[in-house]
C-alpha cells in the first residue's frame, strides 16, 4: 500500500484532521511551516554549500513541508513520492511556484495585461495558467502580485497591474478567479496574493527599501486590492519583504492579525517572503534568528519561506515557554487543513501526470489567448500621419532592426517556467505578412553593452552567453543595420530593456533605451525614413528621445511567447491596438513618484497673479507625465460628445446616472475604454485631483455612435480616513468622463446632508 494511502485515500473529516495534528510530534508540526527549494530534497550532501549557510539540516529537509520552484510533473511527483517513502507521518508536500504571468504559455508581464482594461480576460489567461501548472503538478501560484506603483524606478512595477486601486482591485480579483475556478472539480490552484502590504511604495523606488504612508492613504489606494484578491477568496498570502511604517511586514501584527485575519476574515495560510523571517534580524526588529521565529509567527505568519527561523527557532521557544504549542497547533492546522481542501490526502498528485501535462502546455487555443491577451496589452503611443497600420499587400521594403528584431528572450524576469524557444519572435511575426523579399531583419547592436552591468547583477553567465558582441561583431551588425535601413522604405526599430534591468532587484535610476541602442536610433533617424519604434520594457521608459527620432511608436512591455504575432497583427491592422497605460510615463526620471490620482496641491503649476513664480512645478522639466494614465491610441477616430447626468442632487439613498455619446467618426470599428473619474471637491482628508471609479471597454463600429452610460450610487462618493474607517462626505462632487485620465469632460453634482 503507498504511504499516502495511510489516511484511507480521501479528504479527512475535520475529526480526523484534528486527530492527525494531534498525533504528530512537535518536531513533525514544526516542519508543516517550513518551506524549502527544490535543491535541498537533491543535495546529497546537505552540510555542503548554500545550505550550510542558511543553517539547513538534514532533519530539516526530511520534515519541511513545503517545496518552492520545482518544475515539471516528473519532477514533482519524484520528490513526492521519496517523501512519502520515508514513512513517518507521511503528510505530502505541498509544491508552491511563482506562476505570475503564465506557466508554459508565458503572457505579457501584468503590466502589460494591466494595459488592456479587460479583466475578463486576464481571467480566463490564469484559468489557463492554472490549468497548465496544475497538470504539471503545482499546487499554489506565488501570484497575483497587486501592489500599487508608482514609481517607475522600481523593478517590480513590471509584475504589478498599475498605479491605480480600483484597477488594480478588479485584475486582483479576476486573476485569483481564474487560479482558482478549477479548484470546485478538484483542479486549479491555490493563488497566494502577494506582497502584504505595501511593498509598491518602497522609498524611491530602490528594492527592498522601506515603506512610509499615512493611513488613510494605505487604506484608500494601497489595500482594496489585496482586499479584493482575499474577497474573491484567495486561499494564501504573502508578506512583504519590506517594513510599512516602520514595523517589517512579516512581523507586524497589526496587518496579519487585527486587519487580513480579524477585519477582512480571511482564514487561510500566512506565508513569509523569501527569507523575510530571517531578515527581521538584519532590519533589527529581532534580536536573533530565534526572537525573529517568535516575532513572525506571533505576527501570523504560518509558513516560513526559506529560513532557518522556524526549523530551529521554534522548538526552543516553546521549551523557554515564551511561546504555547496552541499557538503553533494553529498555524499547523491552517496548513494541513490547506492540503486537505486541496485533496492530498486522496491523492498527493492531485491527478497530475506528465502525459496531462503533455496534452494541457502550449496548446493552440492556449497560444491563441496568449496572443489576444498581447494584442490588448500593446500601447499604440504615437501615429504620425496615420503611418500605422502599413498596407501588407503594398510594395513598401521594411527593415526591422534592433537587438529585439529576432530575439527569443523577451518573456521578463518572472517567466521562470517558460522557455524562450516557444516565443515567436517579431521577425516571425512579421515574416508571416510580409514576404521574405521585401523584409529585412538586422540586429543593428546588443541590448546592453556594458560588462559590469552583467557583473553586478550577479549574472555574469548571461554575458558568458553571447550577450555582449566583441567590438568587431557589434560594428558588422551596426554597419548590416545601417546599410539595410538605407535601402528599405520604413524601418522598424525593435528595442528595449534587458530582461535584467527590471523585476525584482531591477531598480534603475536611467529610465531610458540603453545607450547603445539610443545612439543606433538616432543614426536611423537621420536616414529621413519612416520609423516606428517597438519598445520592450517592464516599466514606463522615458522615451522622449525616442518619440523625437519615430513616427510611431508601439509600447510592447515583455509580450509574452505570441508577441511577435501580436505585434504583426497590430502593424498590419488585422488587430486595431486598444491599450491603455495603467501607470503614467514620465518625461523624466526626476518625476517619479508620477500619478494621476495625487492630491489637489494649495498652488497652481503655472505662475499667477496670486503667488507669482512661486508655484507647485519644477523648474526644468515639464510637471505633467509624458503620457498620463489611461493614455492609448487607436486606428481611426472617435468624438467624447458633451456627457449628461439625471440628477443634480442626490441623496445617500440614491444614484446618479452619467451618460456620454462616443461617435466613431472613422471607417474603422475600435475599442474604446470609456473612464469614469471623481473629484470631492471639499472633504475632511484632502482628496485626489481625480480617482477612477468606473470604466467600459467597448467595440464602437465604424461610422456609430454609442451611449455609454454609468451608474454612479451614493456609496461610492466616499474615503477611508486615518482611522481607516470609510466616510461618505455631503457636497459637491465632479464626474469626469473621458478616453484618459487627461482630457476628460466634467459634470458636477451634489450629495445632500
Ligand atoms: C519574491 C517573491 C517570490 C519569492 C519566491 C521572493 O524573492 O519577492 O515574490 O514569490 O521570492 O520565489
Amino acid at each position: 500500500m503507498p504511504q499516502w494511502l495511510k489516511y484511507g485515500g480521501m479528504n479527512l473529516e475535520e475529526a480526523k484532521l484534528r486527530q492527525l495534528l494531534k498525533s504528530l510530534t512537535i518536531e513533525e508540526k514544526i516542519g508543516q511551516l517550513v518551506q524549502l527549494s527544490g535543491e535541498f530534497y537533491n543535495a546529497s550532501d546537505i552540510s555542503m554549500g548554500p545550505q550550510r549557510k542558511l543553517g539547513i539540516t538534514q532533519r530539516m529537509v526530511d520534515l519541511s513541508g513545503s517545496v518552492l520552484n520545482v518544475a515539471g510533473a516528473k519532477q514533482i511527483h519524484r520528490l513526492q513520492e521519496a517523501y512519502l517513502a520515508k514513512g513517518g507521518h507521511a503528510i505530502p508536500l505541498l509544491f508552491m511556484s511563482d506562476i505570475v504571468y503564465g506557466y508554459k504559455t508565458v503572457y505579457p508581464i501584468p503590466l502589460g495585461m494591466g494595459a488592456s482594461w479587460d479583466p475578463r480576460l486576464i481571467k480566463r489567461a490564469y484559468e489557463n495558467a492554472a490549468e497548465e501548472a496544475y497538470a504539471g503538478g503545482q499546487q499554489v501560484a506565488f501570484a497575483p502580485m497587486v501592489d500599487l506603483v508608482h514609481d517607475a524606478r522600481w523593478g517590480r512595477v513590471l509584475e504589478s497591474t498599475g498605479e491605480d486601486p480600483y484597477l488594480n482591485a478588479q485584475f486582483a480579483k479576476a486573476m485569483v478567479g481564474g487560479f482558482q475556478s478549477g479548484l470546485k472539480d478538484g483542479k486549479g490552484i491555490v493563488s497566494c496574493v502577494k506582497h502584504f502590504a505595501g511593498y509598491g511604495a518602497v522609498e524611491a523606488g530602490r528594492e527592498y527599501n522601506s515603506a512610509d504612508m499615512s493611513m488613510s492613504n494605505l487604506y484608500q489606494n494601497y489595500l482594496p486590492s489585496y482586499k479584493a484578491a482575499i474577497q474573491a477568496g484567495a486561499k494564501m498570502v504573502m508578506t512583504s519583504l519590506t517594513t510599512l511604517n516602520g514595523v517589517p511586514a512579516t512581523a507586524d501584527k497589526w496587518l496579519l492579525n487585527d486587519l487580513l485575519r480579524k477585519q477582512w476574515g480571511f482564514t487561510g495560510v500566512v506565508i513569509s517572503d523569501y527569507a523575510s523571517i530571517y531578515e527581521l534580524t538584519q532590519h533589527g526588529f529581532a534580536a536573533n534568528e530565534q526572537d525573529a521565529a517568535y516575532k513572525a509567527l506571533d505576527a501570523g505568519v504560518d509558513i516560513d519561506m526559506k529560513s532557518p527561523c522556524y526549523a530551529n527557532g521554534l522548538k526552543p521557544l516553546l521549551e523557554d515557554g515564551r511561546l504555547s504549542e496552541e499557538k503553533i497547533d494553529a498555524a499547523v492546522w491552517r496548513v494541513l487543513s490547506l492540503k486537505n481542501e486541496l485533496g492530498l490526502f486522496e491523492d498527493p498528485f492531485r491527478g497530475s501526470s506528465e502525459a496531462l501535462e503533455k496534452a494541457n502546455l502550449l496548446t493552440p487555443a492556449k497560444r491563441q489567448l496568449a496572443r489576444k491577451v498581447s494584442q490588448e496589452a500593446m500601447v499604440l503611443l504615437k501615429n504620425e500621419r496615420h503611418l500605422l497600420p502599413l498596407n501588407r499587400s503594398g510594395h513598401r521594403r521594411v527593415a526591422l532592426i534592433g537587438p529585439y528584431a529576432d530575439e527569443s528572450k523577451m518573456l521578463g524576469l518572472w517567466a521562470i517556467h517558460g522557455y524562450p524557444k516557444d516565443t515567436i519572435t517579431f521577425k516571425h511575426g512579421l515574416s508571416e505578412y510580409l514576404d521574405t523579399s521585401r523584409l529585412t531583419v538586422e540586429k543593428g547592436t546588443d541590448i546592453i553593452r556594458d560588462a559590469d552591468f552583467f557583473a553586478e547583477s550577479g549574472r555574469p553567465e548571461d554575458q558568458a552567453s553571447g550577450q555582449i558582441s566583441d567590438s568587431a561583431t557589434e560594428k558588422k551588425h551596426h554597419d548590416s543595420a545601417v546599410a539595410a535601413a538605407k535601402r528599405a522604405d520604413i524601418i522598424i526599430f525593435a528595442g528595449g530593456e534587458h530582461t535584467l534591468q527590471s523585476g525584482e532587484a531591477g531598480s534603475r535610476t536611467k529610465l531610458r533605451l540603453p545607450d547603445n541602442q539610443q545612439r543606433l536610433l538616432d543614426e536611423l533617424a537621420t536616414l529621413g525614413k519612416p520609423i516606428i519604434s517597438v519598445i520592450i520594457s517592464g516599466r514606463p521608459l522615458v522615451l522622449t528621445d525616442v518619440l523625437a527620432d519615430s513616427d510611431a511608436v508601439i509600447q510592447a512591455w515583455f509580450p509574452g511567447i505570441e508577441g511577435g504575432h501580436a505585434l504583426a497583427d497590430i502593424i498590419f491592422g488585422a488587430y486595431n491596438p486598444s491599450g491603455r497605460l495603467s501607470m503614467s510615463m514620465p518625461a523624466v526620471e526626476g518625476q517619479a513618484p508620477i500619478y494621476y490620482n495625487h492630491l489637489s496641491t494649495g498652488r497652481p503649476e503655472k505662475t499667477s497673479q496670486h503667488v507669482g513664480r512661486f508655484v507647485s512645478r519644477y523648474t526644468d522639466a515639464p510637471t505633467g507625465p509624458l503620457f498620463p494614465f489611461g493614455y492609448g491610441l487607436s486606428y481611426g477616430k472617435v468624438t467624447y460628445h458633451q456627457p449628461t447626468i439625471d440628477q443634480s442632487q442626490i441623496s445617500s439613498a440614491q444614484s446618479v446616472t452619467i451618460r456620454v455619446p462616443v461617435e466613431n467618426t472613422s471607417e474603422i470599428d475600435r475599442t474604446e475604454t470609456v473612464q469614469l473619474y471623481l473629484h470631492d471637491e471639499v472633504a475632511s482628508i484632502v482628496q485626489p485631483v481625480k480617482r477612477l471609479i468606473d470604466f467600459k471597454r467597448a467595440l464602437v463600429p465604424a461610422g456609430e455612435t454609442l451611449m455609454v452610460s454609468f451608474v454612479v450610487k451614493a456609496d461610492r462618493l466616499g474615503f477611508y480616513n486615518q482611522q481607516g474607517k470609510y466616510v461618505i462626505e455631503p457636497g459637491k462632487f465632479e464626474l469626469m468622463i473621458g478616453p484618459n485620465s487627461d482630457e476628460t469632460q466634467t459634470v458636477e453634482f451634489s450629495l445632500k446632508d
